[in-house]
């Protein structure tokens, strides 16, 4: 007689299928062929063409869905503009009770929910209906809360208005969710195209909203594939988009939405580090692996696909793994019992198969369980990689798959260089079971959520979203809500005198020339040339060095050198370096109050009032170096999940043309307070405002590097800044192109921007000092800390 556990080892398991008649039903209803839904109801697309979609555990269609053309998209941006007034008119609590009313629609339908989107997308059916469907309706209930607070909490901010938004097929209801709750609550209406693997989800939804008595136009949904993407990313009228999907798309759309006048929040890819201490718990740990990489197949952007073990558990981790991966079960998404549905589309599969074979030839060790998978659908195996490098190609690129790779570590300092050596930033996972260790790692990890001894735990009051090339922007949680949000009441400047025409005249030799200001020295320019800077009137006042791209290379250079120390330095210290800095400026009022009325021509009083609030500005700055606080957030396990503002690195900054002394310090204090360090390009009419403050800088203990200064061309350097790949951020204050051409080439490495449309600003206002400026300055990371058994 075998034993009972030697029973439960051998025992054959029986298919426990979930019943698929109501969704089948729901298909059928519909003829299996599905037009736009816009305005409130169902609209036939103004085209003839139409493609499948699949169930990739059986490669049968499901359906035929609308191919959106440029038509289509138009009719759903032109509905959603009449609407948005009414919607944003209904208020906070008008607001809160439809999408409470969605929420509640959602639990109770949440059954169909989670077999359509197992049938659409292959996930199994547990993790759609215990993960996905539960978080989406939690989503809703969340942004109910913050639509209904939103006068209290948010004062002084609006909608953005109509928002263009684009999703990936991983979690096609759970991204919709994420992009249509926090926007609707705020206020806005949307325009949403799902991914064209997996669009039934999305128009049963719409479906919902309709029943659920959503006032029609507030949400539309366009089928399609890129091209109809690409239509709503182009589309006039959008105010936003938003886009979770690769990077490769996310940089398009980064350069196609240049100068536009669009928001823009991404969400790409990963490659996120799995860090396992040697004194961590291996048996959570083995668990922790299969949540991280098999959960969904592997297809998850935040997924935990490159483990990185110290080296004394590795042998043993790797060992545990293969026992465990010989108990998975891959199957059809329907059947209760597997743990790995199907892979969403052959395309994806060959995608995976390709680059296994690649990480093959560049010598890495491949395991596979010993069982084969389903033959009929599009599935592949849970398999680790050993023995790998960490440049070859499946340590660095996304394979999204469930594919892992596994390598090793000594000493905490060497991983984190790893975990950091890639080019994305979405997530990281920590596993030990020292609380010191988790808490120096978490912080040097640059990354946008940090699980320690967890992974792929996600809730709507926490925030996700990447550092690096991973993307901009937050959804969840309060910081989530900014991303469609604009300030209700505009700032706005008089305007500034008209400027001496023609073209600045260069001339060789700087000897008396005002140089720039790099790594705490001041430096002649690379190209020896300088500029003559005149007055109101004309009148030649001085000359400045004019600075080219070298001079900007050694600037990022010596900001970058200056980074890790003043990022790390206390809130404490910085605060007392601008007090400093501020006290500094105000024995010198006199001075620079003469130098402001000379060059501007305003009156001594005008020019004294720009010197005192440029004082009380950097007072301003140095109290908020401390204050800038996260939060804890609210989410529903046992666990703090920690909100924690970070510097973003290295910005550049463009200042604006005036108030130039203000201007100057009202844009490179906020990131400075925070503890990121600058490259500026100082006003490009009146820079010696900023020449004058060298010595300031100096006497007031701001280490070398933190502020540089490059004089000169102001869209020429502006260019060369936003091109460099190191650079992590960047502030623009100038022309419409001006801005349009920094963002363009922002895409190269993603970097953040914050670009003023060319737009004035009163830099005298209370609005252009504080919370604004330090959001900009910032990123949100997310640490979730599990605590008790
Ligand atoms: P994934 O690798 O997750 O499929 P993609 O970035 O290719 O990511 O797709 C994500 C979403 O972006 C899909 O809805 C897809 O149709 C859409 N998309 C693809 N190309 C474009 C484009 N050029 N412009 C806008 N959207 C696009």
């Amino acid at each position: 007689m075998p034993s009972i556990p030697e029973l439960f080892a051998t025992m054959e398991w029986g298919p426990a299928p979930e019943a698929a008649g109501q969704a089948e039903a729901w298909l059928d209803r519909h003829r299996r062929k599905f037009g736009h839904w816009i305005g409130g109801g169902w609209v036939e697309p103004s085209g003839e063409e139409w493609f499948a979609t699949i169930n990739p555990a059986n490669r049968q269609t499901l359906a035929r869905v609308a191919q959106g053309s440029a038509a289509d998209v138009d009719r759903a941006v032109r509905t959603a503009r009449e609407a948005q007034q009414a919607w944003w008119a209904l208020g906070g609590h008008g607001r809160a009770r439809h999408l409470y009313a969605i929420a509640r629609q959602i639990q109770r339908q949440s059954r169909l929910f989670a077999v359509v989107e197992s049938l659409d997308n292959g996930k199994p059916i547990r993790e759609s209906r215990d993960i996905d469907i539960p978080l989406v309706a939690r989503h809703f209930y969340h942004h109910a809360g913050w639509a209904q607070l939103m006068g209290q909490e948010l004062p002084g901010y609006g909608p953005v208005g109509v928002v263009g938004q684009i999703i990936p097929w991983n979690f096609p209801l759970l991204m919709l969710a994420w992009k249509i709750a926090p926007a609707l609550a705020m206020g806005n209406t949307v325009v949403l195209k799902p991914a064209e693997f997996t669009s039934l989800t999305a128009l049963l939804f719409a479906e919902l909203c309709g029943e659920a008595g959503l006032p029609p136009g507030v949400v539309n949904i366009v089928t399609g594939e890129g091209a109809t993407g690409a239509a709503l990313v182009d589309h006039h009228d959008v105010d936003k988009i938003a886009f979770t999907g690769s990077t490769e798309v996310g940089r398009i759309i980064r350069a196609a939405t240049a100068g536009s006048g669009k928001k823009l929040s991404l969400e790409l890819g990963g490659k996120s580090p799995f860090i396992v201490f040697d004194d961590s718990d291996l048996d959570s740990v083995v668990e922790g692996v299969v949540d991280a990489i098999w959960f969904n197949q592997g297809q998850v952007c935040c997924a935990g696909s490159r483990i990185l073990a110290q080296e004394g558990i590795a042998e043993s981790l790797v060992a545990r793994l293969k026992v465990r991966m010989e108990t998975l079960r891959v199957g059809d998404s329907l059947d209760k019992a597997i743990d790995i549905g199907a892979i969403v589309a052959p395309v994806q599969l060959e995608r995976i198969e390709a680059l296994v074979a690649q990480g093959k030839e560049e010598g890495a060790e491949c395991w596979q369980p010993s069982w084969s998978c389903p033959t009929e659908g599009v599935f592949y195996p849970p398999t680790l990689f050993t023995e790998v490098s960490p440049a070859a190609t499946i340590a660095q690129v996304e394979i999204f798959g469930p594919v892992v790779v596994l390598m090793t570590f000594r000493t905490p300092d060497e991983a984190v260089e790893l975990a950091n050596n890639t080019r994305y930033g979405l997530a990281a996972s920590i596993w030990t079971e020292n609380i010191n260790t988790a808490l120096d790692i978490a912080p040097r990890v640059k990354a946008g959520t940090v699980w320690i001894n967890c992974t792929n735990v996600f809730d709507a009051a926490s925030g996700f979203g990447g550092y690096r090339e991973s993307g901009f922007g937050r959804e969840g949680g309060k910081e989530g809500l900014w991303e469609y949000l604009v300030p209700l009441v505009p700032t706005s400047a008089p305007p500034l005198p008209a400027p001496v025409a023609g073209e600045p005249v260069l001339r060789e030799g700087v000897d008396r020339t005002a140089k720039l200001y790099v790594g705490g020295k001041q430096t002649r320019p690379d190209g020896g040339y300088s500029r003559m800077i005149h007055d109101f009137a004309g009148g030649a006042v001085a000359e400045v060095g004019e600075g080219n791209r070298k001079d900007i290379r050694n600037a990022v250079e010596a900001a970058r050198k200056a980074e890790r120390g003043w990022a790390t330095a206390t809130a404490h210290l910085r605060a007392q370096v601008l007090y400093f800095l501020a006290e500094n400026l105000s024995i010198r009022a006199t001075e620079l109050t003469v130098r402001i009325a000379g060059l501007t021509g305003v009156s001594d009083a005008e020019a004294r009032r720009e010197v005192e609030a440029a004082v009380s500005r950097t007072f301003g700055y140095a109290a908020w170096a401390d204050k800038w606080e996260g939060a804890v957030h609210q989410t529903p396990f046992r666990n703090v999940t920690l909100a924690m503002p970070e510097p973003i690195g290295v910005m550049g900054v463009v200042c604006p043309e005036a108030p130039s002394l203000l201007g100057l310090l009202s844009t490179i204090l906020p990131p400075i307070a925070i503890g990121n360090t600058v490259v500026a390009i100082p006003s490009e009419r009146w820079p010696l405002l900023a020449t004058d403050c060298y010595q300031l800088f100096d006497t007031s203990d701001i280490p070398p590097g933190v502020i540089n200064l490059v004089t000169g061309s102001s869209d020429g350097l502006a260019a060369v800044l936003a091109a460099h790949d190191d650079v992590d951020g960047m502030w623009y204050w100038g022309s419409a192109d001006g801005g349009a051409e920094v963002e363009r080439r922002s895409s190269g490495n993603m970097k953040r921007t914050w670009v003023d449309q060319g737009k004035s600003r009163d830099w005298f206002a209370v609005s252009s000092e504080g919370p604004e400026f330090l959001r900009q300055s910032t990123q949100v990371k997310n640490i979730w800390i599990p605590y008790g058994a």
